[in-house]
């Protein structure tokens, strides 16, 4: 393949962009952290569920990214950014903890069907 037919291979290759809250990775990595530190239900269900908490909650902002791109705006996050947020999944883990969405027998395992 000649240098000019890889260049019109990639223009014609089709984009395929994605909608991303800019905030995922973080408070995802947020609620393990804290749900690690917990007295509470570790399944999968209950993260699900403190994530759609903090997510709520106001962390959310969503960009229109390339697939497979890295995020160019990734939320500023300073110690007092932080520290807000880790507030608010503490309050997400004991709302969870105290109403969780499934009975005392019902664990839901990672990958399962809800
Ligand atoms: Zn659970």
């Amino acid at each position: 393949m000649t240098d000019s037919e890889e260049k019109t291979q990639k223009r014609t290759r089709p984009l395929y962009f994605q909608l991303v809250n800019a905030y995922d990775e973080i408070v995802r990595m947020a609620v393990r952290e804290v749900m690690g530190k917990t007295d509470m239900c570790k399944c999968e269900r209950c993260f699900l569920d403190m994530c759609a908490i903090v997510f709520n909650s106001g962390y959310s902002h969503y960009v229109n990214t390339r697939e497979g791109e890295l995020l160019k705006k990734i939320p500023d996050m300073n110690l007092g950014n932080h520290v807000e947020m880790m507030v608010q999944v503490m309050h997400a883990a004991r709302l969870v903890k105290t109403f969780p969405h499934h009975g005392p027998d019902e664990i839901v395992k990672a990958g399962s069907p809800l």
